[in-house]
């Protein structure tokens, strides 16, 4: 009995010690509120605060979204849905070479890029063909036709990295990959985080750029429409200005949302909008909650997802 005890000792506070590290590592309730608190703008330490970024190495992914926080309005999209169509979404955050020391949670949400490369390569192997979410768009309103085996490549926040280590790569296969910034640490032209010239390079190379609010904020905490304007319709509004022109699809902040930040969206004049909440098939009555798969490091879990019913 003893060895019991001692072993449901160790194991209860091995999972509680992990279970705390998760909580404060990924709960965006602990990340974002100053943010949104307060009309000020972003400063180093809210970037530190939000994305755990301690310095050029470390510099790590935006968190995941507990599932509490999404908010889902109507039925999903199904395989059954009118119009519907497969189309897999891979969401993807920091872009880098493995860190010795990173945490478990930026371990599994970095991807390296020989990862990366290793996807493009099945992607190009197995007959998929990547495409913007501006080519469902069209799909979706005259009916142009989509490729056999659509997928989109998505990738979060803007970070350097993914500049640095996806784009070429993406280049390199003549594949083409989604970015969503979100503006103010590229207006305050922060460490770790894109330049307007990188955009406009992106965006010139066949990329496309999408719009992901002014500060990250966990948008379910903004009540007043107002305010989800200036998060959401700001942000859409500087963007359009730095690469001339329409910018058409969103991704929520942590994939939280709500009816009150789907019309939102809609309002800002998006047409589509990206969730994280994992499946594969999509229709124009829900565009504004695309589904998207977090992409891990894994590539098993990555040949899952593109062949998931
Ligand atoms: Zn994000």
């Amino acid at each position: 009995m003893k060895w019991m005890k001692f072993w449901a000792l160790f194991l209860g506070v091995f999972i509680g010690g992990f279970g705390a590290a998760f909580f404060l590592d990924t709960h965006p309730m602990n990340v974002l509120a100053a943010v949104i608190a307060s009309e000020e703008e972003y400063t180093e330490s809210d970037v530190v605060a939000e994305h755990g970024v301690v310095n050029e190495e470390t510099a790590t992914t935006s968190l995941v979204e507990p599932a509490s926080v999404i908010e889902t309005s109507i039925l999903p999209a199904s395989a059954t849905s009118t119009n519907a169509v497969k189309v897999p979404v891979l969401v993807y955050h920091s872009v880098r070479p493995y860190i010795k020391g990173e945490s478990k949670q930026q371990d599994i949400y970095d991807v390296t890029p020989e990862l990366l490369e290793s996807e493009l390569v099945y992607i190009r192997d197995h007959g998929y063909t990547t495409i913007t979410f501006a080519d469902v768009i069209t799909h979706f309103g005259n009916g142009a036709s989509l490729p056999e085996k659509p997928v989109i490549l998505s990738f979060d926040d803007g970070w350097r990295n993914e500049y640095e280590h996806a784009f070429p790569l993406l280049k390199k296969y003549g594949m083409k990959g989604t970015f969503f910034i979100f503006t103010n640490p590229i207006v305050h032209h922060k460490a770790h985080w894109v330049t307007w010239n990188e955009v406009r390079e992106m965006d010139k190379a066949g990329m496309e750029i999408g719009g992901h609010t002014r500060t990250h904020p966990l948008l379910t905490k903004i009540t007043s429409d107002a305010g989800l304007d200036k998060e959401i319709g700001e942000s859409k509004g500087i963007i359009e200005s730095e690469i001339g022109h329409p910018v058409t699809a969103f991704a929520y902040p942590f994939g939280a949302k709500n009816v009150q930040i789907e019309h939102a969206v809609e309002r800002a004049g998006y047409q589509i909008a990206r969730t994280s909440r994992s499946g594969v098939w999509n229709d124009p009555a829900h565009r504004f909650e695309f589904h998207g798969s977090l992409s891990t490091d894994n590539i098993s879990d990555f040949e899952k997802l593109l062949k998931r019913e």
